[in-house]
C-alpha cells in the first residue's frame, strides 16, 4: 500500500508530463492544466475508496486498478511497505514537473528576458510624450484657468 499523497502525486505528475510533451500550440489551448493535474491526482486515488466501500476491495487488489495511474503496481509491487521516501520522491517528481511547466509558460510569453524591459521603456516613453503634450496644451492657453477663477 502506498500513501494517498504518493498516488495523487503520481497521477498529477503523469498529467503534467503529458501536458509538457504536447506542442506549445496545443498546450496553450488547454483551459487550465492545474485543474487537469488535480483531477488526475484524484483519479489515481480512486481505488482506495475501498477503505470506505468494502465492495471495492476485490477491484483494488486486482491488476485492473492499474488503470488508475498504476495504482495496483504502486501498492503491491513498487511500494508495498507504505514508505514515506517513495511518496516524497513522487511529490518531488510532481513539483519538478509543475515548476518546469510554469517556467515553460513564462519563457513562451517572454521569449527574450529583455523584452519585459523594452516594454517598460516603451510605456515610460509613451507617458513622457503624453505629459509633454499636456504641457504644450497648457502652455498654449496659459490664462484659461486663471480667467475662470477670476
Ligand atoms: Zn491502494
Amino acid at each position: 500500500m502506498s500513501m494517498a499523497i504518493g498516488h495523487f502525486a503520481a497521477g498529477a505528475g503523469a498529467a503534467f508530463a503529458v501536458v509538457h510533451l504536447l506542442p506549445p500550440t496545443v498546450r496553450r489551448k488547454l483551459p487550465n492544466y492545474g485543474v487537469l493535474g488535480i483531477l488526475s491526482g484524484v483519479w489515481a486515488m480512486l481505488p482506495d475508496l475501498c477503505n470506505f466501500i468494502p465492495l471495492l476491495v476485490g477491484f483494488h487488489n486486482s491488476r485492473w486498478a492499474n488503470i488508475f495511474f498504476l495504482h495496483y503496481s504502486m501498492d503491491f509491487i513498487i511500494d508495498p511497505r507504505d514508505s514515506i521516501l517513495a511518496s516524497a520522491v513522487l511529490v518531488g517528481f510532481m513539483m519538478t514537473l509543475m515548476l518546469i511547466l510554469l517556467a515553460d509558460d513564462f519563457w513562451e510569453r517572454y521569449p527574450k528576458p529583455l523584452q519585459m524591459l523594452s516594454t517598460f521603456r516603451l510605456q515610460k516613453g509613451t507617458s513622457s510624450v503624453i505629459s509633454r503634450q499636456i504641457c504644450q496644451n497648457s502652455d498654449s492657453k496659459p490664462n484659461e484657468n486663471t480667467r475662470k477663477g477670476a
